[in-house]
């Protein structure tokens, strides 16, 4: 990645409008052992805006039932409320109908779902399913299961060091044996940014369907699924300033159509008798039980809000946010950014010489300033690096300041002194 020249950074969000911008966050105002919290954990999850809460107690104090089940007033809003959601929702990712929109618990469970009901009945023995070698553990294990189930072959797209997507390779191994490309639109641990797009037209060229992990796209980069015509995108909820415990799957209809449902119970079937039963169309087909409905009810509250802000200008900040923080970073001595590809979201991985990524973090949260350590359950990306501790990393949000990175600079320029 190219080293801004600091003097021509200019704040691209005003300090006013982040401010205000911060004051719809309730929990930034927290304190943490006497300091100000600086939040840059964002990756790991998202805060909540006061919209979401809101939305989220209003259902609860007012319209409290279960969906899809009672002619009852009640049964009725709360079932309103639900399926408005997934209607925000829709329109959010552009998909070109809400029936497109599955709600599940989260990225892990939607890339389960597509594995299990997708993928299996269609592999053999021998059979390839593609992903990268930057991927969550989440788009990594339900693959490694359904090849165990069926004798398919997981096969692996190289990154290069500066944590890209190698192309080359990735048409190399496309081949007449690939069933389904999984690919992350943008790295968790290394905040890498794959051109998605192409990733899909050449998997498309070759026949091959593709999932795309959003988990942590959704909240940094507009997605048009039709333009991007993906086969799958999922994401989870509250990496997008919505509640922990639900998320996407946007599939396209012909494809969950053809799809069998993955789990089976009430709410995902039109008829039940002991002889033949009759599921109903989707998206109920894959959304058996009582659903979240609450957590869908704040998801749509909360795309409501990032649509309201307006991802271009949420991106156009975190990236002035990144760009300060890696150009802060890299004057510190003994400090190596892991990840520096040319394209990258909102996150920052790096390692200090002789300091374990974990230490650095316990010294930074005496300050306040809340980061994640670790193998940010990527594994295979840290063995790329040769990095078994793994890296520290902050993740910024739009609503984290310019003052924010200066304090974990300054805090990260101690950690080195007490190390020396
Ligand atoms: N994929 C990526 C790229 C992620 O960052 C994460 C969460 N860290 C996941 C998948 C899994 O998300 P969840 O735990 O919310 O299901």
């Amino acid at each position: 990645m190219e080293m801004p020249n600091l003097q021509t950074l200019r704040p691209v969000a005003s300090v006013a409008r982040v401010a205000r911008w911060r004051s719809e966050f309730p929990v930034l105002g927290e304190r943490v052992h006497g300091h100000a919290l600086a939040y840059l954990d964002n990756a790991a999850t998202t805060q909540k805006p006061q919209t979401v809460i809101d939305a989220v107690a209003r259902f609860y104090c007012h319209d409290n039932a279960n969906v899809h089940r009672g002619v009852h007033a009640m049964s009725q809003r709360a079932t309103d409320a639900f399926e408005a959601a997934r209607t925000r929702i829709q329109a959010f990712l552009r998909a070109a109908s809400a029936a497109e929109v599955i709600f599940v618990r989260g990225a892990t469970e939607a890339i389960n779902l597509v594995a299990q009901s997708y993928a299996r009945p269609r592999l053999a023995p021998g059979d390839e399913i593609l992903v990268s070698a930057m991927e969550h553990h989440s788009n990594i294990v339900p693959w490694q299961q359904v090849c165990r189930q069926t004798g398919a072959i997981l096969k692996v797209v190289p990154i290069n060091d500066a944590g890209e997507f190698c192309f080359p390779e990735y048409e190399r191994l496309l081949g007449a044996r690939t069933r389904l490309v999984a690919i992350a639109h943008v790295s968790n641990a290394l905040g890498s940014v794959t051109d998605i797009g192409r990733v899909i037209a050449l998997a498309h060229a070759a026949g091959v369907a593709v999932l795309v992990d959003g988990a942590q796209a959704i909240a940094h980069l507009p997605v048009d699924v039709r333009a991007l015509d993906c086969d799958f995108y999922v994401f989870s909820g509250h990496k997008c300033f919505g509640p922990t415990g639900i998320g996407v799957l946007f599939g396209k209809r012909e494809l969950l159509e053809a799809m069998p449902p993955w789990q089976a119970g009430g709410d995902m079937v039109r008829t039940v008798s002991f002889d033949r039963t009759e599921y109903l169309p989707i998206p109920h087909k894959f959304e058996a039980g009582t659903p979240d409905i609450c957590g869908a009810i704040g998801l749509g509250a909360a795309v409501d809000f990032v649509s309201a802000i307006g991802l271009d200008a949420m991106a156009a900040h975190e990236q002035q946010l990144l760009e300060h923080a890696t150009a802060r970073m890299a004057r510190i001595p003994g400090v190596r950014i892991i990840g520096t590809a040319r394209h990258k979201a909102s996150i920052l991985s790096f390692v200090m010489e002789g300091v374990h990524p974990h230490d650095i973090g316990s010294i930074l949260d005496r300050e306040g300033i809340a980061i994640r350590t670790g193998h940010h359950c990527a594994m295979p990306a840290m063995e790329h690096f040769g990095l078994p501790g793994g890296t520290a990393r902050a993740s910024f949000a739009f609503y984290n300041t310019l003052e924010e990175i200066d304090q974990l600079s300054e805090a990260v320029r101690r950690v080195r002194e007490l190390f020396q």
